[in-house]
């Protein structure tokens, strides 16, 4: 059976994984947060005590680098060397290291052969930055969600608060989301980009789950 192929990408904070899981339960497909993987080689190279920016030794550490996600009661868990990290890779300094670490290209190509591993074996809503571009340039569906800086990190701020792992406060989520915002926009090997033919979607000042019952009839008319 043809597997179907979904790519959302967007910059932080614009609602791709609430539109993810939402897409991939109506559609009973696997959703990857391809962002998590990213998140544990920062973690990785923290933890090795390597700079984030040190292209050198993250392209000499990502070669034997283990990392592997799996999926528990519709939960992805990611795993780095074997070891459970989902919870760890959400704190504030992974969070900015992770924007580090995708600018070098060893590490990017790494993470999408995985990515395109996954999307192989099974049909996918991935959500990303370079999902419609380069990791799924043939996919069925590609949406590009956005909205003003301001209402990004607003919603970072309310979900980590709700989490009850709010480290931060308003001002310093809004500026690690302005550095990411411009580190994941101005590399220069996939850099975040909206693909020719994605659907717009600019969610400032309307709740997220508004849009998601139109993105879903545009999706089932095109699968
Ligand atoms: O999506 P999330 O915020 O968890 O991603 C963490 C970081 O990983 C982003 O800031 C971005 O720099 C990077 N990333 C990427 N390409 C992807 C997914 C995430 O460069 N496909």
């Amino acid at each position: 059976m043809k597997k179907i192929q979904i790519a959302i990408d967007g910059p932080s904070g614009a609602g791709k994984s609430t539109m993810a899981k939402m897409v991939s339960k109506e559609l009973g497909i696997l959703y990857l947060d391809t962002g998590a993987m990213y998140r544990a080689v920062a973690l990785k190279a923290i933890q090795s005590g390597i700079d984030t920016k040190d292209s050198d030794k993250l392209s000499q550490m990502v070669q034997d680098i283990d990392i592997s996600v799996v999926y528990q009661d519709g939960r992805q868990l990611v795993y780095l060397d074997g070891e459970d990290v989902s919870e760890r890779i959400r704190t504030p300094d992974v969070t900015v290291g992770a924007s580090n670490v995708a600018v070098v290209p060893v590490v990017r190509m790494k993470m999408v052969e995985l990515q395109q591993e996954i999307a192989k074996k099974n049909s996918v809503v991935m959500d990303g930055r370079d999902i419609g571009t380069y990791v799924l340039p043939d996919a069925d569906v590609k949406i590009f969600l956005t909205a003003s800086v301001e209402d990004r990190a607003k919603r970072r701020y309310e979900e980590l608060q709700e989490k009850g792992t709010l480290k931060q406060t308003f001002e310093e989520v809004k500026q690690d989301m302005e550095y990411r915002d411009n580190n994941d926009s101005n590399r220069d090997f996939c850099p975040l980009k909206k693909a020719d033919d994605a659907i717009m979607l600019d969610t400032t000042g309307f709740p997220l789950e508004k849009s998601v019952g139109m993105i879903l009839d545009i999706i089932k008319a095109r699968i």
